[in-house]
């Protein structure tokens, strides 16, 4: 815990080195029909107020029942996060006034949330895994929403989210850069999005980042934090820590302190800005909510949920590097997202595992981001990508020829061999037709091979032309050979 960031990771500020330290609360609402307390469906984009009962309206006399779906989840998300499950939890009341929470508190956990410590394994780069500590994951309501943009005289407020359950999810300190916090988002709602117990898609607001973020010298305590309240994309997280680390720090070098304070970030200016002073625990004046018994549960409930988990992201990124031989980082690549892992599993079967990671990273992946699409819109099928590395493998068109003939599949589909054979993309393993091009360009150039003989990296130059003249079809493999016989060299 608490590791020094390596110093590479080091701001430079105009008096010396600092070093940024993170840690973060995630909101993650919970996959469930029906809300935390009440069977109101949780609908994203409702009518307003048109998915709200009688408790999620906080009228006089209603008693919350929990939804046995949420605790279930909570508990697999547990598991995901290779958590101590906590077989009893209390919920909590939170008080504090505000128009969208009409009960005037909120139930969460306090004391004892349903799951303790665990750890999430990170990527960061090809070279660098970083580990970061999970405190603890507590259910909670999520409140309404008030609208102030309807009538230009008054504000409305809308109940549909008033009760839907959240999950938050709060790490350790651990985290020592931008780049490492946006890492560590990722992968947290991979994991989410394996298990099935959130659906991450932040700009519905199911999952939403409070990012705590404090300087200091390297090798020093931890400094006086603040909190950056609801950031709502990874890119923004990102953002968000870089201008508030060196808000702090500007502040430091000229002699100041740092007020604990919760702010704002505003990705337009690219800033971030006061919003109130940091509240305190005992300022909600916690205490046990009387309308609900503890939770408690035994071990048969958490081991049949463990039973029914899926494969999740570490374990399928390990069974990668064991059967397809992949490096680490291009494993995890390719499990960051389930679909993305079948995708390839299907074009791997049966063939060179590394040569499949190539074209689905390298082709595939790189296609889709230029073009905004997902694996599941994928224009170009497993069963395809397969066909083209086949026909690479067996000879048939070479590297070159398949990123063309990956184009073609792209925009027109069909299937490749077909397209090869109709459109004579055939690479040509005629030693006669190669040899008859060798020949001529040997004999139109006599001061490259003059170049070539004293220089024989200029051989590069002479593949180059003979592919030219071949319409890059010819084997490149037999070109080399050739042309290493004909000149001697
Ligand atoms: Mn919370």
């Amino acid at each position: 815990m608490n590791a020094p960031a390596k110093p590479s990771k080091l701001i430079k500020g105009a008096t010396g080195d600092w070093e940024i330290v993170v840690g973060m609360e995630i909101h993650a609402q919970v996959s469930s029909r029906s809300k935390l307390f009440s069977g109101a469906s949780t609908e994203f984009g409702g009518e307003p107020n048109s998915h709200v009962s009688l408790v999620d309206a906080a009228m006089p006399g209603m008693l919350p029942v929990i939804n046995e779906e949420c605790i279930k989840q909570a508990v697999r998300t547990g598991l995901g996060l290779k958590a101590q499950i906590n077989h009893r939890s209390t919920f909590d009341r939170k008080n504090y006034f505000y128009p969208d929470l009409p009960q005037g508190y909120q139930i969460s956990q306090f004391k004892s949330p349903i799951v303790g410590e665990g750890v999430v394994l990170v990527d960061v780069s090809p070279t660098e895994q970083i580990t970061v500590g999970i405190e603890r994951l507590h259910l909670e309501q999520d409140a309404g929403k008030s609208l102030h943009d309807q009538s230009p005289t008054d504000s409305f407020v809308d109940l549909n989210r008033s009760g839907v359950a959240l999950m938050e999810i709060v790490s350790r300190p651990d985290i020592r850069s931008a780049e490492e916090a946006r890492a560590y988002v990722t992968k947290l709602r991979t994991i989410l999005r394996y298990l099935g117990t959130c659906d991450g898609d932040m700009e519905k607001g199911s999952l939403r980042a409070d990012v705590n973020v404090s300087v200091r010298r390297p090798g020093e305590g931890l400094g006086t934090r603040c909190e950056i309240k609801n950031v709502n994309s990874i890119r923004f997280i990102g953002h968000a820590i870089e201008v508030e680390a060196r808000r702090q720090i500007g502040i430091l070098e000229d002699g100041g302190k740092i007020d604990q304070e919760t702010r704002l970030y505003d990705p337009g200016r690219g800033e971030t800005r006061s919003m109130r002073s940091k509240e305190e625990a005992h300022d909600y004046r916690y205490f046990p909510d009387p309308d609900l018994l503890p939770l408690e549960f035994d071990q048969t409930f958490v081991d049949l949920l463990a039973k029914d988990l899926p494969e999740l992201p570490d374990e399928k990124k390990a069974r990668f590097v064991k059967s397809y031989g992949l490096p680490s980082y291009d494993a995890g690549v390719l499990v960051m997202e389930r679909e993305s892992a079948d995708y390839y599993e299907a074009v791997a079967h049966g063939r060179d595992g590394k040569l499949a990671a190539n074209w689905v990273i390298n082709e595939l992946f790189g296609r889709l981001n230029k073009e905004g699409l997902d694996i599941t819109r994928s224009p170009v099928s497993a069963s395809q990508l397969g066909g083209i590395i086949d026909l690479i493998a067996d000879g048939t068109i070479s590297g070159k020829i398949a990123k063309d003939l990956f184009e073609i599949i792209w925009s027109e589909g069909g299937d490749p061999r077909v397209v090869v054979e109709a459109r004579g993309m055939k690479q040509v393993t005629d030693t006669g037709a190669i040899e008859r091009a060798v020949d001529e360009i040997i004999a139109a150039n006599p001061d490259k091979v003059a170049q070539a003989l004293a220089k024989p990296t200029m051989l590069g130059w002479f593949v180059g032309q003979v592919m030219k003249q071949t319409g890059g079809k010819a084997n490149p493999q037999s070109v080399n050979e050739l042309l290493k016989s004909k000149l001697g060299i």
